[in-house]
């Protein structure tokens, strides 16, 4: 299925923005602190033309679904809400956007934590500013799609998703100072490539865990007198805390130590052994794993020429991330997935 096909006509403008996995840097986000994304393969194409009429007209390959809708009336339910969210915030700020035909595919994975959605955003987001000539920069494209998910979709997400869509490439990391946006492109550790893959644990508990976690974050952020945990750089700190907090303040405490250790060019090795400690953090200190998880973790964990892992995205369920020897990549994730799915799980391979 084409833009073609579904619209009678031939789309104006192409655009296309990946997915993203998160190295390093989890539950930082929200917390002011410091994240280490890379892009993947997989990415979302938006193709656009202008609507033969006032409506606007969205269609999904993925979801076979279309929708229809009147631009000056309410937002729409569904996927559509997202690129409708999209041309809402550049409306408000200050864009003319006329009535759009718009068609999405993509090999994103959706809802599996590998980020379709910021993908949805930054694709169309993209196609939008050379339809119309928009001037942004890739900064402030990945800020309107936050916007648009938070203000439209009704998720409370921090920056990372959009940033890294917007910014990163499959052959580099992407660090991101989240408070100030301050980044830096680096390259993989030497010798080293990553394998994602999908505990096929639905992330069920995932939104309200994810409150949770903010609000005990905040808490612990006030009694501790700072703005945010990212203001705090040794663990000892936290002792004082009353638990739950002590604990959640030490994973994001030794957490943004960790992405920042894996600034200074350090070896693969190092840099698995600091996704391993990030691993246990989240499962001890910030209780957001689960047993596949823990179970999918410690087979990467015991396979050979696999150096780091870890579950990554918000926990609950989804997917975990390892760095692996260069080219052992695809050999490795099938074992692991055949050791795995032999535990009664049924995991997936997402990249290799
Ligand atoms: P993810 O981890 O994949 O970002 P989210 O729950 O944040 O998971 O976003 C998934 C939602 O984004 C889908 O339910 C859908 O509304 C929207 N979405 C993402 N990709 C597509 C697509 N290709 N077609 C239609 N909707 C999409
Ligand atoms: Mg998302």
């Amino acid at each position: 299925m084409n833009y073609t096909q579904i619209f009678n006509a031939a789309p104006a403008v192409e655009a296309l923005a990946p997915g993203r996995v998160n190295l390093l840097g989890e539950h930082t986000d929200y917390n002011d602190g410091f994240v280490l994304p890379t892009a993947i393969p997989q990415h979302t194409t938006v193709a656009i033309g202008f609507s033969p009429d006032d409506r606007h007209h969205f269609y999904s390959a993925e979801l076979e679904e279309r929708v229809d809708f009147d631009p000056a009336g309410a937002s729409p339910e569904g996927f559509a809400r997202y690129i409708d969210g999209c041309i809402r915030v550049l409306a408000a700020a200050g864009h003319k956007i006329p009535p759009l035909n718009i068609f999405v595919t993509s090999s994103v994975p959706i809802g599996s934590g590998l980020s379709s959605s910021a993908a949805l955003e930054v694709a169309t987001l993209r196609g939008l500013r050379s339809l119309l000539h928009l001037p942004l920069d890739d900064v402030e494209i990945a800020q309107l799609g936050q916007q648009a998910e938070i203000q439209y979709a009704g998720v409370s997400c921090g920056i990372l998703d959009q940033m890294a869509s917007s910014l990163a490439d499959t052959d580099h990391m992407l660090f991101l100072d989240t408070r100030t946006l301050d980044r830096q492109i680096l390259p993989f550790p030497p010798g080293a490539e990553i394998v994602v893959i999908d505990s096929g644990v639905a992330r069920s508990l995932a939104t309200s865990g994810y409150n949770q976690r903010r609000a005990e974050c905040e808490a612990a952020a006030d009694q501790l007198g700072v703005k945010a945990l990212r203001d705090i750089t040794d663990p000892q700190q936290a002792e004082p805390l009353p638990e739950p907090l002590r604990q959640r303040a030490r994973h994001v405490i030794t957490e943004n130590n960790r992405v920042l250790k894996a600034l200074e060019g350090i070896t693969a090795a190092a840099f698995g052994k600091l996704m391993n400690d990030s691993h246990a953090s989240l499962r001890d200190d910030y209780e957001v794993s689960v047993p596949a998880l823990d179970t999918l973790v410690d087979i990467l964990q015991t396979t050979p020429d696999v150096l780091g892992a870890r579950l990554t995205g918000a926990g609950f369920g989804g997917a975990c991330v390892a760095l692996v020897t260069e080219g052992r990549g695809e050999a490795i994730a099938q074992s692991t997935l055949d050791q795995y799915n032999r535990t009664g799980n049924h995991g997936h391979i997402l990249v290799s």
